[in-house]
């Protein structure tokens, strides 16, 4: 038998790794896990009974073209049904736009820090990242961004509000940026939080993709929805796009319990509207308390909070941990706190509190 290894492609060395939100403990007090940016509550209503009634027949393959939730979502967004794409997430999606975009050594550029996926597939697809900076404020610097386009760029993500700082860019900004960027890079605008927004200067992508066929937006199920665990997100673009997307998608890739979940959530908007307005209204309470505590906070327009924390970072997570909440902690940059049950959001502003009071 030979010693030799398989050859794996040098690429995947240094690729960083995903690090998913801590789960809450099982021991010890009540845990309230705010790492992931889940949605706290329980299925929509008819969302359980369509997913038992589709896992009834997960002994067949499910619509390879998701074809039911593809055609309700081009009638929701008002939008060809050739323009809509779904995927195993929509960071299947985003993997899935590096590849019908990047051959090896192509550039996409992002801001950081932002979500922690795109350094990943950017790599495991043999493209490189340009990381440009967030400003003092902790918002994109579009002005940079646009320079740091090459011709070597292919794919720019613009996360609008940004994971992990819940800041946003605006209509007027982010429209003078589309208007800069060469009509032959893609520009992505991963909208994962967009239930959320209640600042009206802020775009809706999906306007915005309407007549530029290099824009094309990022949504998902997984937050608002509260549909995470089952993977399924989508992407709005232009025909050469879409189908780009379906030509990368793993086959098979969304479940029938998956798409079944989506269609009878998208048609549970009512009580949806009502648990993302709650979750707003947590967030305006946890932001204002976070403020009336001394902590510097940048508005947050997603379902959950930055703190920059600086060398404190993991001292911070350990002293939530303890408290029975846990943060998602970025080692020497920052902590994101997601809003989540009420009880749960108390137990964090408490643990801040007294955190503060330690300094
Ligand atoms: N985009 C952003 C900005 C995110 O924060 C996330 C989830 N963390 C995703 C995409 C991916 O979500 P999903 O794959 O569950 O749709």
């Amino acid at each position: 038998m030979s010693e030799t290894s398989p050859k794996l492609r040098a690429q995947l060395d240094g690729i960083p790794t995903y690090r998913p939100g801590k789960p809450a403990a099982a021991d010890g007090p009540v845990a309230y896990k705010l790492s992931s940016n889940e949605n706290p509550y329980p299925p929509l209503p008819g969302v359980m009974e369509a997913a038992v009634a589709a896992a009834q027949g997960f002994n067949r393959y499910p619509d390879m073209a998701c074809t039911g939730l593809v055609n309700e979502l081009a009638e929701r967004f008002g939008v060809p049904v050739s323009h809509v794409a779904t995927g195993t997430g929509s960071v299947g999606v985003a993997q899935q736009l590096i590849q019908a975009t990047c051959d090896p050594g192509d550039e996409v550029v992002y801001a950081w820090r932002s979500f922690e996926a795109y350094p990943i597939i950017t790599q495991v697809n043999g493209a490189v990242s340009v990381k440009v900076p967030l400003t003092d404020g902790e918002v994109h610097d579009l002005d940079a961004m646009a320079e740091a386009i090459t011709d070597r760029t292919r794919l720019v993500f613009v996360c609008n509000p940004n994971n992990p700082t819940g800041t946003v860019v605006r209509r007027a900004e982010l429209e003078r940026f589309l208007d800069r960027v060469p009509s032959d890079v893609l520009v992505v605008l991963d909208e994962a939080y967009r239930e959320f927004i209640r600042d009206t200067e802020v775009p809706d992508g999906i306007e915005l993709y309407r007549d530029r066929p290099n824009v094309a937006v990022l949504r998902t199920f997984s937050k608002a929805y509260g549909l995470a665990g089952l993977r399924v997100g989508f992407a709005v673009g232009h025909e050469p796009v879409a189908a780009a997307l379906r030509k990368t998608a793993v086959p098979f890739g969304v479940s029938q319990v998956a798409q079944e979940a989506a269609i009878a959530s998208l048609r549970a908007e009512d009580a949806l509207l009502g648990r993302v307005g709650a979750l707003v209204a947590e967030r305006t309470r946890v932001q204002e308390a976070l403020a009336e505590q001394g902590w510097t906070v940048p508005e947050s327009q997603a379902n959950f909070v930055w703190l920059r924390l600086g060398e404190r970072t993991l001292d911070f997570a350990a002293a939530c941990d303890k408290a029975g909440v846990v943060v998602r902690p970025f080692a020497g940059e920052g902590v994101r706190v997601t809003i989540g049950e009420t009880e749960g959001n108390d137990l964090f502003l408490k643990a801040a509190g007294e955190f503060r009071a330690g300094l």
